[in-house]
């Protein structure tokens, strides 16, 4: 049994003690970051990683079992008087193992109520239908929503139901249904803006078409990778393979290798949406392959 106290946030810098639950206190802690579980997810091997891969993969020593289960970490960063999350998960109607985040919120002392900003990397269930509460109003009341105008343009239009396979079609009535939910605190943004002061957006599109990248500056940067990196150890070991969650395939994997070259090259510490352990760490290189290393 998830023990969210211990698992579900795990600090960067600053916040005392892991299992020490602090009291939000904006004054006395600036710039630190930290992840909070949203639960997890079940999905079939087989709808992630095409046959001929899995072969590839267990020449490389990798079994990747009939069900992957994802961890779900949302990103919370503290600067100044912002409270912002990245991403809001599941909500209580995606999957029973999703859709912690309130509870997270709550083992954290944190009101949604006092969450100053939501920015979203993309619009998938697991990322975006916890933006409502169980009667479907916006959970984050005080927040402004910062959503890629890509991905807001792209789930919006007629292309989304052509482009995507119809047992994805619930996931367009999904997105339109939030975004109707949020949309007048909605603030739309574009590669190289900072919707929040000093987090810059990058594109990191192919996972979704208007999928996101953020670098946190400060002392201590950080790149937040959403789904462009999701699987750990394969998004590492062959950041090259086709990878069945991504809506463009190619582009998803020139996105996923660039990302990892640079944070590698950097060295600042990326955080990974589904990768394990709350998600944050930093990315060694290993050839042409990468590594992560839990924080
Ligand atoms: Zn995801």
């Amino acid at each position: 049994m998830l023990n969210r106290r211990k698992f579900g946030l795990l600090t960067l810098a600053g916040v005392a003690g892991m299992t020490a639950v602090p009291r939000l206190s904006r004054a006395a802690e600036k710039d630190t970051f930290s992840t909070l579980s949203d639960g997890h997810l079940e999905l079939p091997a087989s709808f992630l990683v095409p046959k001929p891969a899995r072969s590839e993969l267990a020449a490389l020593g990798v079994d990747i079992g009939e069900t992957l289960t994802p961890a779900c970490n949302v990103t919370l960063l503290r600067s100044g008087d912002r409270l912002v999350l990245f991403d809001a998960g599941s909500g209580p109607n995606f999957m029973p193992t999703a859709g912690r985040l309130p509870a997270s919120l709550d083992a954290a002392g944190i009101d949604p109520g006092d969450v100053t900003d939501v920015v979203f990397t993309h619009a998938h269930p697991d990322h975006i239908w916890g933006v409502v509460d169980d009667f479907d109003d916006p959970l984050f009341a005080n927040a402004t929503h910062h959503v890629a105008s890509d991905e807001w343009d792209f789930w919006r239009s007629e292309r989304a139901l052509t482009e995507l396979p119809e047992e994805r079609h619930s996931f367009v009535a999904g997105a339109r249904n939030r975004f109707g939910a949020i949309e007048d605190t909605v603030a739309l943004f574009k590669p190289g803006d900072e919707p929040v002061p000093g987090v810059e957006a990058m594109a990191a599109f192919g996972h979704t078409p208007g999928h996101m990248a953020f670098i946190v500056h400060g002392a201590e940067p950080a790149m937040i990778v959403g789904d462009a990196i999701s699987n750990e150890p394969i998004s590492f070991l062959r950041p090259d393979l086709a990878w069945g969650a991504d809506q463009d395939p190619d582009k998803g994997a020139e996105t996923r290798m660039r990302l990892l070259d640079r944070a590698a090259g950097e060295g600042v510490k990326i955080v990974g949406f589904h990768l394990p352990n709350g998600g944050i760490g930093h990315v060694e290189r290993k050839g042409t392959a990468y590594r992560f290393v839990s924080a």
